[in-house]
């Protein structure tokens, strides 16, 4: 049974969150706290954390640090305003996996808690398939209805780097130090240049995507 850390500090929400998870078969645990949570994540093996930004004691993103700090991957969905864009960011970039808009619906939350925990708990897959298309990863081969795909080192890294976190949001800091590293200088413009290629040779209508989906203002999320 998968063990949650629900880390909400108002009541109704934090109760709600216990109630639903709980129905669903996951074993629950809720923090009202930042420092209270970050203690409980490091003391006890949590398979996902759930968790609010606003927060008494220390906030949500200090929390995600420690995390972190301590070495720990565990999958994390924060909580965000919806009219913190900046927040977002912040939070993926901090290392949180995915973020979910409050007021948010049940229904989608679960689905990520689900989304998250199942790709937790799958290995790195040496063949990936999606519509007609197939990435191997053991052999840097894209091909499409069977036929190799020119695909350039660069472009093949930033499928790859998009289909390990495939469901979550990366930002473009994020996919410039998995596919480039730190040390390029690379412009947004270099990024989304380079996304657009791809899309022409994975996507069945390039101008209006299905896997490589951009997510306004943050970055962009490989769905399949
Ligand atoms: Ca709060």
């Amino acid at each position: 049974m998968p063990r949650i850390l629900v880390v909400e500090d108002e009541p109704n929400l934090a109760l709600g969150l216990e109630d639903d998870l709980k129905l669903e078969g996951y074993e629950v645990e809720v923090a009202r706290d930042g420092e209270t949570a970050s203690r409980r994540a490091r003391e006890q093996p949590f398979d996902l954390i759930i968790l609010d930004i606003m927060l008494p004691r220390r906030d949500g993103f200090e929390v995600c640090r420690d995390i972190r700090r301590a070495g720990l991957r565990t999958p994390i969905v924060m909580l965000t305003a919806k009219t913190q864009e900046s927040d977002k960011v912040a939070g993926l970039d901090l290392g949180a996996d995915d973020y979910v808009t409050k007021p948010f619906s049940p229904r989608e939350l679960r689905a990520r808690v689900k989304a998250l925990l199942r790709r937790a708990a799958g290995d790195a897959p040496e063949l990936y398939r999606f519509g007609e298309n197939e990435l191997d990863f053991s052999r840097c081969e894209l091909r499409r209805s069977g036929r190799p795909q020119e695909l350039t080192p660069l472009e093949f890294k930033l499928l790859a780097a998009l289909i390990r976190h495939r469901g979550r949001v990366l930002t473009r800091d994020q996919l410039l130090d998995d596919v480039w590293g730190r040390e390029i200088a690379v412009t947004d413009r270099v990024i989304d240049t380079h996304i657009t290629n791809l899309r022409k040779k994975i996507e069945p209508e390039p101008s209006t995507p299905c896997y490589v989906v951009s997510v306004r203002g943050i970055g962009y999320r490989f769905d399949g």
